[in-house]
């Protein structure tokens, strides 16, 4: 299931080599990513371990080549959502803690236990069976207990968590290294209720003294509560080089372009209309340019009719509706766009850069959506500073 890298071709290309004949891929920047890992490091300061959470193909970029590099990089622990996810990681060579933020089933106690993937725990069962699979390996399992402290969706409401935790100590084989929480409204314009959420986790902290390893924040709990950062802070869309909405933070670089290459370019008389539905119509005599991605990829079949793309340099309009393998751009005002030329669809093209933050404005969604949904049928170029390291 998890695509690897390939090895390595013989004469590293440049990304302009390694793109000449592909319909459409995604460039994920290892440099940006490890540049963005020292900046945010710098930012928290030396007390507070970067946990670098790379679920979901790490936000759509790659995580096999961004996984490593981040490894490398110095970045002290992993997050993901699945057991699958975390297992995958031990695959990619990451030796690092990996903790499982959502939901395992006791069934899986024993796979968790033989990769060392420290898992989030909401019951008992699931710690009798981590239990009975750490003594049968011989073997301490790490787990954490998220209380849930308001966003309503997982862990344990907080007058259980300190049962439980305290019921998971007793337990052989058990070590309860971790206390964490998750913000409802972390990046919204008003975050009062953190300060609400924080009270009721540290009112729970206060209990477990001896659980050592705290963490509340995500990206934009991160910057703009420094009083949540606690012992580490789990860090998806920052790393990833993308700001969350309402929050200051440093000069991040993102990490990832989606770039296709135009597979057709053709005239359309005034009048006539484009793509399922006929929604656009010429108003006049135009050019259209078929861009090889569609919502298959991930890119949103509300784009239809919305944004533009960047060719020869130019922002062009987005035409027509968007299907499952293409979508058209008015090119009329690029006189050289043809067959093979060079479409951005993220990132940037020559003075222009799309960001995104404005395709998921336009596609009235968040950042983490648009990435996250891009398909596993583009195929990811890890490049430092232009020179290929792999695809997957
Ligand atoms: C996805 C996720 C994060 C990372 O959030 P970003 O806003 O991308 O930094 C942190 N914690 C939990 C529990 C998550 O599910």
């Amino acid at each position: 299931m998890q695509p690897s890298v390939s090895t390595r071709a013989a004469k590293p290309l440049t990304l302009s080599e390694a793109t000449r004949e592909r319909n459409a891929w995604i460039e994920t920047g290892l440099e940006a990513a490890v540049a963005n890992l020292q900046v945010l490091r710098r930012q928290f300061g030396p007390g507070v371990e970067i946990i670098a959470v790379v679920k979901a193909n790490a936000y759509g970029h790659g995580v096999a080549g961004i996984a490593p590099a981040l490894q490398a990089a110095g970045a002290d622990r992993f997050a993901v959502a699945w057991l699958e996810e975390a297992l995958a990681l031990r695959e990619l060579g990451i030796t690092r803690p990996i903790i499982v933020l959502s939901h395992t089933y006791p069934g899986d106690a024993v796979r968790a236990v033989e990769h060392d993937i420290t898992l989030t725990v909401h019951s008992m069962e699931l710690g009798c069976a981590l239990s009975a699979a750490a003594a049968a390996a011989g073997k301490t399992a790490m787990v954490h207990v998220k209380v849930d402290t308001g966003l309503h969706r997982f862990g344990v409401p907080p007058e259980e968590a300190v049962a439980l935790a305290e019921s998971l100590r007793s337990l052989p084989g058990i070590a309860v290294e971790g206390l964490s929480t998750h913000m409802a409204n972390a990046d919204e314009a008003d975050d009062e209720f953190s300060g609400i959420q924080a009270e009721r986790f540290a009112a729970v902290a206060e209990r477990l003294p001896w659980v050592r390893f705290r963490h509340t924040a995500n990206s934009a709990t991160a910057m703009r509560r420094g009083g949540l950062r606690y012992e580490g802070v789990r860090l998806g869309l920052s790393l990833h080089g993308v700001l969350p909405p309402n929050t200051p933070g440093p000069a991040l670089t993102p990490v990832l372009s989606l770039k296709a290459r135009l597979a057709r370019v053709a005239d359309v008389a005034p009048g006539e209309g484009v793509s399922y539905g006929l929604t656009w119509r010429a108003g006049r005599r135009s050019r259209v340019g078929l861009v090889p991605v569609g919502y298959a990829d991930g890119w949103k079949r509300s784009l239809s009719n919305r944004g533009t793309v960047l060719v020869g340099g130019q922002r062009v309009p987005v035409v027509g509706r968007v299907a499952m393998d293409h979508f058209l751009a008015d090119v009329t005002e690029v006189p050289g766009a043809a067959e093979g030329t060079e479409v951005t669809l993220i990132g940037e093209q020559g003075n222009e850069r799309i960001a995104a933050d404005e395709i998921a404005a336009a596609a009235e969604t968040i950042s983490w959506d648009v990435l996250a949904s891009l398909g596993t049928r583009l195929p990811r170029l890890f490049h430092r500073n232009g020179i290929v390291e792999g695809i997957a």
